[in-house]
């Protein structure tokens, strides 16, 4: 099914990964992947500063439920910087749908800062592995769930590291980069994610419900469709 998923993802043999785990669907999907293959998951999100913070209990409870090594949370505050409607609350979450060009919903450098911390926790644990759900064929327009992107993150952790220079380098995978919601929706579905925990709305209420019609909720909400899979998001109004 995914070029890079299937070649890699049977042969982790108990070897340590660490998984970057937000608590979206996209996540959520790749811990699954990775924990099916037999890697040995080390789970790790942020808390920094985001509007949609009930996502971190969702996180808390899919670690749970795959059992992983640890689930670490590390605090950082992006909203010192602001620029997205993400983090800045003088600027509106979009509800009308793709507009063109890079959303207001991108959070400046984000998956680098993400990335970087899972490199030096991978040193730290002397993980090999490293993986992120991004995505780019559903993608809504940001430049760092590019292949691009990820290939060129890949060839600085290994110039940057120790484990780089002396070791044998820490591996980025990306399996969900090549498949379209709809077909991420089925593997999970095969390996058993229950999709009601996981949270992907960019302006949850308190409770967690999703708001129907954010970007995220909206591509959420096709991917469902398109899947021909029950949707069971807990939505505050009908989407
Ligand atoms: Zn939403």
């Amino acid at each position: 099914m995914s070029r890079d998923g299937n070649a890699v993802l049977n042969n982790g043999q108990g070897q340590k990964a660490v998984v970057l785990l937000s608590g979206g669907l996209d996540s959520a999907t790749t811990l699954a992947m990775a924990c099916d293959a037999g890697y040995a998951c080390f789970a790790l999100s942020f808390d920094y500063g985001q509007r949609h913070s009930p996502e971190l209990t969702a996180a808390a409870r899919i670690a749970q439920k795959w059992e992983v090594a640890q689930h670490k949370v590390i605090s950082l505050d992006l909203g010192a910087i602001g620029g997205s409607a993400l983090t800045d609350s003088s600027i509106d979450v979009p509800t009308a749908g793709a507009t063109g060009g890079i959303p207001v919903t991108y959070v400046p450098a984000r998956n680098t800062v993400f990335l970087s911390f899972a490199l030096g926790w991978a040193e730290v644990l002397e993980a090999g592995h490293i993986f992120i759900g991004v995505n780019a064929v559903d993608y809504s327009g940001y430049p760092d769930c590019r292949p691009e992107y990820i290939n060129a993150f890949q060839h600085m952790a290994n110039l940057a590291t120790r484990a780089g220079v002396e070791g044998s380098g820490i591996r980025i995978h990306t399996p969900l980069i090549h498949l379209s919601k709809a077909q991420i929706i089925r593997r999970g579905q095969d390996l058993g994610v229950d999709y009601g925990t996981t949270i992907s709305c960019y302006n949850p209420d308190d409770a967690g419900s999703a708001c129907g019609i954010c970007d995220s909720c909206r591509l959420r909400a096709e991917g469902f469709h398109a899947a021909a899979v029950a949707d069971p998001t807990r939505y505050q109004t009908s989407p």
